[in-house]
C-alpha cells in the first residue's frame, strides 16, 4: 500500500456532530492546525445523517442547569457522573445560540420565544444540520478533511500522538500524527440481532456506521471504559424503527396495550421503564403495544408527517402507504441494545477536560462515557469542553520527545497486517478464507442475542449465558483472520467487525459485574433480579492482553 504521513497539531476522529463542533470552535479559538477524519462523507454521517427534528437537550426558562443533572440522573439510577454532566448542562444553551447564529432553524413563537417540547426539549427544522456543520467546518482554515478514511489504531508510545488507517477509496496506508487525538466516532450499533432480517437488518436506531470503533481502538490501547453494562435500547415505532418521543411528548399519546389499557402508569416513565412495560404488557400476553394517536385532529396529523419526514422518512412513508396515526395506534417495539454514552452513561472514562486515561486522548460526544441524555446539544458541549481540554494540555502538558523506535515499528506493524488481510485474496490454490465477514457478524449477532440479554430473551441474561457468550466472541475473534476480503470495502467491514467483538467481549464482562438489576431492560441480570446498595457505584474496566480487569469506582455527585 502507498503510504502518507499527515502531520497537524490536533487530530479529530469522527466527522460527526461532536467531531466537527470541537474542529469549528478549536479552529476559531487557536492557530492550530487540526486534522478531521472520517470514514464516510461528513455532509451525511454519523447520527445527524438523516437529520433530527428537536433539540433534546436544552435548559428553557425557569430552570437551571442543575435541573438537567438531576433529571438525567434520576432518569439512570443514579450512575452517572454528575460533574461531566453539569459542564455539559452549563454550556447546553450556549451551544444552540451559536448553532443557530451559524444558520440552524429553531422554531419560535409568534412573541419570538423558542417553541418547546416539555421543559428541555427544542423544535428544530433539522434535516439539514448535518450539511450546516459541514459548510462551517469547511469554512475553517486550520482545519483539513480526510474523508473516507477509516481509522484503525491509535498511534501510542504511553502518550496518544496520532492513529493509523486506511483510504477506502484510495487504499491508501495513513499515519496521522498529532499532539492531541480527540475521539469522536458514536457509539456502538450492530452487537446484537437486530429487529429487522436480512436486507432491512441496517433499518436500525442507531447509525450502522457507528460501529465502537473508537471504544475497542481505546480498549486495545488500555483505556479505562464505564458503565458499558447500562446499555441503551430505544422504544420505536414497529418495523420503521422511528422514534416515539414525538408521539409521546410531542402528540401526548399515551402507551397502551391491545385491550385498550393504558401501561405505561404501572411500570414509571423513565426511559428504560417505558420500555420494560412494554416488554412486559407482550410477555404477559396483553401485546401488541402501541401509542394511542386514534382521534388526534388533522392539524397534529399534518405537523406530525412533516415531523417524521425531518428525522425518519420511513414513517411518513408507511402512514401515507396505509393508514395515518389519527385513524390507526402506532405500534411499539424496543430495538436490539447499543453501547451509546449519549443516551446512556457507557464509554470512555474521562476527567473533566474530556481527558481519557491514555495521555493526549480525548473523547466527546457518544463514545464519551458518564454523562448520559447528551443528545445533539451535549455533543456540541462536550465537543467544545475537549476542544479546550485539548489547547490547555498541548500548552501545558505536551512533550516533543516520543519513542520513535516504538512509533516506527507500530507503524510498520499495522501497515503489515493491512496488506496481510488484503493479501488473502491472491492465495489461489491454498485460500485460507472460510467465511464472509457479514457471516461472522450475523453469528456474533446471534450470540449475543440469545446469550447476552438481546430481544429474544426480552433483554434478560444470567451469569451462565454471558459465559457461554464470552466463550463463542472469542471464537470468533480467532476466526476473523479467515474471512474473505476481496477490496478495500472488506478491509472496512473486517474491522467494523473487530470493533464489534472487541466492544461486546467489554460489554459481556461489564453485564457479568453488575450483580443485580438496575435498569429494567437496558440490564436485566436474571440471576440478581433485585437492586443492591453495593451496586451504587460506577463498574470499570481496564483490557490488557486480552485480559479484562474490572473494578468498582465511588460516585461523583456535585
Ligand atoms: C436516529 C437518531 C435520532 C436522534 N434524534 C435526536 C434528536 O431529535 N434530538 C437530539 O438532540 N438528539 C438526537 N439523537 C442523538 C444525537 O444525534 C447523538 O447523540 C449525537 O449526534 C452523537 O454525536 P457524536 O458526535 O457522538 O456521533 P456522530 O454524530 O454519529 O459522529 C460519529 C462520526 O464518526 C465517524 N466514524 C465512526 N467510526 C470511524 C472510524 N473508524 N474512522 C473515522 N470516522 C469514524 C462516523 O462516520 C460519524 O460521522 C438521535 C440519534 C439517533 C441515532
Amino acid at each position: 500500500m502507498e503510504k502518507k504521513i499527515i502531520e497537524s497539531d490536533v487530530l479529530i476522529i469522527g466527522g460527526g456532530t461532536a467531531g466537527c463542533y470541537a474542529a469549528i470552535r478549536l479552529s476559531e479559538n487557536s492557530t492550530y492546525s487540526i486534522a478531521v477524519v472520517e470514514k464516510a462523507a461528513v455532509k451525511r454521517s454519523g447520527c445527524l445523517a438523516a437529520g433530527v427534528n428537536a433539540l433534546n437537550a436544552y435548559i428553557t426558562e425557569g430552570h437551571q442547569p442543575i435541573d438537567y443533572v438531576r433529571y438525567a440522573s434520576n432518569d439512570a439510577d443514579g450512575i452517572v457522573r454528575e460533574d461531566l454532566l453539569l459542564d455539559i448542562s452549563e454550556r447546553l444553551n450556549k451551544v444552540t445560540h451559536d448553532m443557530e447564529k451559524r444558520g440552524l432553524t429553531i422554531l419560535k413563537d409568534k412573541d419570538g420565544k423558542y417553541v418547546s417540547r416539555g421543559w428541555r426539549n427544542l423544535k428544530i427544522n433539522g434535516e439539514n444540520i448535518k450539511p450546516l456543520l459541514e459548510k462551517e467546518l469547511r469554512k475553517q482554515e486550520n482545519v483539513k478533511v480526510f474523508e473516507h478514511v477509516n481509522i484503525t489504531d491509535l498511534r501510542y508510545d504511553g502518550k496518544v500522538r496520532g492513529a493509523y488507517g486506511f483510504g477506502i477509496n484510495d487504499g491508501i496506508f495513513y499515519e496521522f500524527r498529532a499532539k492531541a487525538v480527540l475521539m469522536a466516532t458514536g457509539g456502538a450499533s450492530g452487537l446484537y440481532r437486530p429487529n429487522n432480517p436480512e436486507g432491512a437488518a441496517h433499518q436500525m436506531w442507531y447509525s450502522p456506521f457507528n460501529t465502537g470503533a473508537g471504544l475497542c481502538m481505546g480498549i486495545l490501547a488500555g483505556a479505562e471504559m464505564t458503565t458499558f453494562e447500562m446499555r441503551f435500547i430505544a422504544l420505536r415505532c414497529k418495523d420503521t424503527i422511528a422514534p416515539t418521543g414525538t408521539l409521546a411528548q410531542g402528540a401526548g399519546a399515551k402507551q397502551v396495550n391491545s385491550l385498550g389499557e393504558i401501561y405505561e402508569d404501572r411500570y414509571g416513565l423513565s426511559t428504560s421503564q417505558r420500555l420494560w412495560g412494554t416488554v412486559k404488557e407482550n410477555s404477559e400476553g396483553r401485546g401488541p403495544c402501541y401509542l394511542k394517536t386514534t382521534g388526534i385532529d388533522e392539524e397534529k396529523e399534518k405537523e406530525l408527517y412533516k415531523a417524521y419526514l425531518n428525522m425518519a422518512p420511513m414513517q411518513t412513508l408507511k402512514w401515507a402507504a396505509t393508514e395515518g396515526p389519527s385513524k390507526k395506534d402506532v405500534e411499539i417495539e424496543g430495538t436490539e441494545p447499543y453501547v451509546v454514552g449519549g443516551h446512556t452513561a457507557s464509554g470512555f472514562w474521562i476527567e473533566r477536560n474530556r481527558m481519557t486515561t491514555l495521555p493526549g486522548l480525548f473523547a466527546a460526544g457518544d463514545v464519551a462515557g458518564g454523562a448520559p441524555q447528551k443528545y445533539v446539544t451535549g455533543a456540541f458541549a462536550e465537543g467544545d469542553i475537549a476542544a479546550e481540554g485539548m489547547k490547555e494540555y498541548i500548552e501545558r502538558e505536551w512533550k516533543a520527545a516520543d519513542d520513535r523506535e516504538v512509533l516506527d515499528k507500530q507503524a510498520e506493524k499495522i501497515g503489515r497486517k493491512y496488506e496481510e488481510i488484503l493479501g488473502r485474496k491472491d492465495r489461489s490454490g491454498e485460500n485460507t478464507a472460510f467465511y464472509g465477514v457479514r457471516e461472522l457478524e450475523r453469528t456474533m449477532q446471534k450470540i449475543m442475542d440469545e446469550y447476552a440479554g438481546g430481544i429474544k430473551t426480552d433483554y434478560k441474561y444470567t451469569g451462565h449465558g454471558l459465559d457461554i457468550a464470552d466463550e463463542r466472541i472469542r471464537i470468533l475473534m480467532e476466526s476473523i483472520d479467515n474471512t474473505q476480503i476481496d477490496d478495500m470495502h472488506d478491509l472496512l467491514e473486517f474491522y467494523e467487525l473487530r470493533d464489534r467483538l472487541v466492544v461486546s467481549r467489554v460489554l459481556i464482562a461489564h453485564l457479568k459485574a453488575r450483580e443485580e438489576t438496575r435498569w429494567h431492560c437496558f440490564q436485566e441480570n436474571a440471576d440478581h433480579p433485585g437492586k443492591s446498595d453495593e451496586f451504587e457505584c460506577y463498574i470499570n474496566s481496564v483490557m490488557k492482553d486480552g485480559k479484562i480487569t474490572i473494578t468498582k469506582r465511588n460516585l461523583v455527585k456535585v
